[in-house]
């Protein structure tokens, strides 16, 4: 891949025609009442476009579409390998337009471009693909009935689907939605983040020159309390599928009720254990993940792993690795190749970021490293990583997801208060355990109440496995073919034989 240098994009930047209007029903347009919302660069700290503030007007308009086209069928009764082939040529049409969705990412979001070329970007490309390649792949079943009845179990697309999505991975995330949803056969509603619509904005004329009828895919840019509201509370709507935080997720749940029961699943925030065994494999390895699984993306990740459990005899020896991996991570401008941390995602969250550390050193932990130090926190947003040592799990810093590059240390001495550290808590994303122990890592497994666990490794995977999880981190779960089933209803067909 090329990655380029800082002129290229700076220029590439100056350059770029930012597509700032809501698509409904196959066109770009104003929004209803013609308001339009800042968007800025956190990086430059600017203005970068202003986009159309999509309302409830803008929604209803959307949604009709949606219904008009589900029922008709252009899309959602059309074969198997029709949507197939057109989900492909939307994703071609995307890798055509790779670095141009990469640098709408990074200037909207502050992250590496390194990282949206590398990752974002052909996240979100796979996971189109491969919902495109599998939808001509999935069988209905027939029930073992008696002879004298046959019973037909198939799933259709349940119909409107409503996708809410946040800005810290702004096109992959829209993407793990899209991809079943539309493979499906549904019609759907791309709500992204207020902070990170343009990406969602710019994909959807790709989506029609892809091939994709009107109204089988609108992008309605706003904020949570307009077009958002107006969504989960919309009763022509049958799915809300969500990615945010946990307090949205819970008003999402009471607006379905207060509604038409619309189907809600939610993936929401996480406080992930991380736990290293003195039996550690590979010392150095666990320190490069641990450091990569709180400090990528500024932090801003659902399933960071926050919280580092270090067994006590390899605490002095693990940090000390561990502070010389946290050091490769040099906030920079987020435009030059060679960053690796960018800016957090705006000035307000990198407060409520220093607000955090600032509770930890009220709580009584140890800053082992402090990020503030960074020369480049006089600009505003940037943030360096950030160390924790000394912390008690009844912390705020160890509890509250902190959603920046704040890590918090606690050590243990035994395998049951391992799990025990790692299991107190609302949330249950992710874990990893570090162990040569195969006995060890299978008890530990089954016991973690996450949904995903890593052992030996943090946040490894790809579109074949369910990524979602347990207690107040949500309800089902996006990729993998599990993911078809938030999206799909089961019928069953029973037919009497004569
Ligand atoms: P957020 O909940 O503030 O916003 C998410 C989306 O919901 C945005 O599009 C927002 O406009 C919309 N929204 C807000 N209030 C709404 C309302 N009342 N009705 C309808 N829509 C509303 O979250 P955020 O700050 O954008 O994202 C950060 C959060 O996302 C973190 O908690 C993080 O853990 C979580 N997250 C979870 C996963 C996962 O897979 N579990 C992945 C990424 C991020």
């Amino acid at each position: 891949m090329d990655f380029h240098d800082l002129q290229y994009w700076q220029q590439r930047a100056r350059a770029l025609e930012i597509e700032n209007r809501l698509f409904i029903n196959g066109r770009y347009q104003q929004a209803a009442d013609g308001a339009q919302f800042a968007v800025e660069d956190p990086a430059g700290q600017r203005e970068l476009v202003r986009v159309a503030q999509g309302d409830e007007h803008d929604v209803n308009q959307a949604v009709s579409a949606a219904r008009e086209v589900f029922e008709r069928g252009d899309w959602s009764q059309s074969p198997p390998a029709k949507r197939k082939a057109t989900l492909m040529k939307l994703a071609d049409l995307m890798e055509q337009h790779h670095e141009e969705l990469a640098l709408l990412e990074t200037l909207d979001t502050g992250k590496p471009i390194r990282h949206s070329l590398r990752d974002d970007i052909p996240g979100a490309i796979r996971s189109l693909r491969w919902y495109a390649e599998a939808i001509d792949k999935v069988y209905g079943e027939i029930a073992p009935t008696a002879q004298d009845a046959l019973a037909l179990i198939e799933r259709e697309p349940v119909g409107v689907v409503a996708a809410i999505v946040p800005w810290n991975f702004p096109l992959l995330l829209a993407c793990w939605k899209l991809g079943p949803a539309l493979a499906a056969g549904n019609s759907v509603i791309l709500k992204p983040s207020e902070k990170s619509p343009l990406t969602a904005l710019r994909i959807a004329g790709l989506a029609k020159e892809a091939g994709l009828p009107d109204g089988v895919l609108s992008v309605i840019a706003g904020f949570g309390q307009g077009a958002g509201q107006a969504l989960s509370r919309h009763p022509d709507v049958d799915v809300l599928t969500f990615t945010g935080s946990t307090r949205t997720a819970k008003q999402l749940l009471k607006d379905s009720g207060d509604s038409n029961m619309k189907r809600v699943w939610l993936e929401a925030g996480g406080k992930s254990a991380n736990i290293i065994f003195a039996d550690c494999p590979d010392l150095h390895k666990a320190a490069a993940n641990a450091a990569a699984g709180i400090f990528y993306n500024q932090g801003q990740v659902c399933i960071a792993g926050t919280r580092l459990l270090v067994e006590e005899s390899i605490k002095d020896e693990f940090l000390a690795i561990l502070h010389e991996q946290a050091q490769t991570f040099r906030p920079g401008n987020p435009l030059d190749p060679e960053t690796v941390m960018g800016t957090l995602i705006d000035a307000d969250h990198c407060e409520k970021v220093n607000e955090y550390i600032a509770a930890g050193l009220a709580e009584g932990a140890n800053l082992y490293l402090d990020g503030r130090d960074h020369p480049q926190g006089e600009h505003g947003s940037y943030l360096g990583p950030t160390i924790f040592t000394e912390v008690r799990n009844s912390m705020r810093i160890a509890r509250e997801e902190i959603f920046g590059p704040v890590l918090a240390v606690t050590t243990f001495t035994t395998e049951q208060e391992a799990l025990t550290l790692a299991n107190d808590s609302d949330y249950g994303l992710g874990a990893a355990i570090w162990t040569r122990d195969l006995s060890k890592a299978h008890r530990m497994s089954r016991r973690l109440k996450a949904g995903l666990v890593f052992v030996n490794n943090y946040n490894d995977g790809d579109m074949t496995v369910p990524f979602g999880g347990y207690k107040q981190s949500g309800n089902g779960r996006d990729k993998s073919l599990h993911a078809m089933e938030k999206f799909t209803e089961l019928k069953t067909i029973w037919i009497s034989l004569e």
